[in-house]
């Protein structure tokens, strides 16, 4: 199918957005991100929102923000629009939660990580599934910070643009998963369901290692009154020439290390295509030429 095909039925003109969370420096899985996002919103008439998820304060740095923007420039990805980072939408994801336990769908628990697995099933490489059983205790907000909303039986299904059709249940795959830490803090899956909610994103562009998180992330959008779900594209993850996935320990995916050791900005665009299946060998694509890739 042609990327026009694909791109078709999203309205005119549609919304994505690139969602780096600053805890650490960008490196090139964020450029093959911002390729994929920029090259298709260009290409097809989208906008691209840019949204700093900085929802888990324990991790996050202002100084990675400053960098990550400055690199996000370097590189030439210019977003059409800055959403309000998550550390300042407190008060939104405060109503979202009073919303949800309004309609009795959020429940207090503090059951550690290390409860929750000691007797869960031994299934190689399954996520840790919350088994509910905080469900019926009525502790009230007070108990504990850390908030779970439920996930009732059921399949959720999306046409995802480039893997086709897939169907998730939620409650198999994680259980009633939490909104809320026992810290208080907004947990990754809530806040970004919340801000895709409000900043209408009509194709979340990202990729294939959050492709198990879409299924929850549909239900959770259509308990907080979305009507019109978003579209997802869900796209392969850098490796390396000899299948290994990249990392910043093999020190090869920093940007500012490449730029420092002379690579200009088109060269790394380049690099990430290249290592991403998009170009065959590496040369060098400004960001303005991204959309090459998704042109027909
Ligand atoms: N903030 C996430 C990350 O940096 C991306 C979230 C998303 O695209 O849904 O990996």
């Amino acid at each position: 199918m042609t990327w026009r095909a694909l791109t078709a039925a999203l309205p005119s003109p549609w919304t994505t957005r690139f969602a780096p969370a600053p805890t650490g420096r960008l490196h090139l899985g964020h450029v093959l991100n911002a390729i994929y996002v920029w090259g298709i919103a260009r290409a097809h008439g989208g906008r691209v929102v840019l949204r700093i998820e900085d929802h888990d304060r324990a991790r996050c740095r202002p100084e990675y923000e400053v960098a990550l923007l400055h690199d996000l420039a370097w590189l030439g990805f210019e977003p059409d629009t800055l959403a309000p980072p998550q550390r300042d939408r407190g008060a939104r994801y405060d109503q979202a939660l009073a919303a949800l336990s309004a309609d009795g769908l959020v429940y207090a628990c503090d059951c550690s990580r290390r409860t929750i697995a000691a007797d869960a099933p031994d299934v190689p490489n399954a996520e840790l599934r919350y088994d509910g059983r905080c469900r019926n205790h009525n502790r009230g907000e007070a108990a504990t910070l850390a908030q779970r909303v439920r996930m009732d039986d059921g399949t959720e299904s999306f046409d995802d643009l480039l893997l086709g059709p897939q169907v998730g249940a939620p409650s198999l795959q994680c259980g009633d998963f939490l909104i809320r830490d026992r810290l208080g803090q907004w947990t990754y899956q809530f806040a970004v369901t919340v801000d895709d909610l409000d900043q209408r994103i009509d194709l979340v562009i990202r990729g294939e290692d959050l492709l198990s998180s879409t299924s929850r992330q549909l239900r959770l959008a259509r308990l907080l009154g979305r009507v019109e779900p978003s579209r997802f594209l869900h796209h392969p993850l850098l490796r390396h020439p000899d299948g290994a996935k990249l990392s910043k320990s093999r020190g090869d995916s920093g940007i500012a290390e490449l730029r420092d050791a002379g690579r200009s900005a088109a060269e790394v665009i380049g690099l990430a295509a290249s290592l991403g299946g998009l170009l065959g060998n590496a040369g060098a694509v400004t960001a303005n030429d991204v959309t090459q890739f998704f042109a027909v």
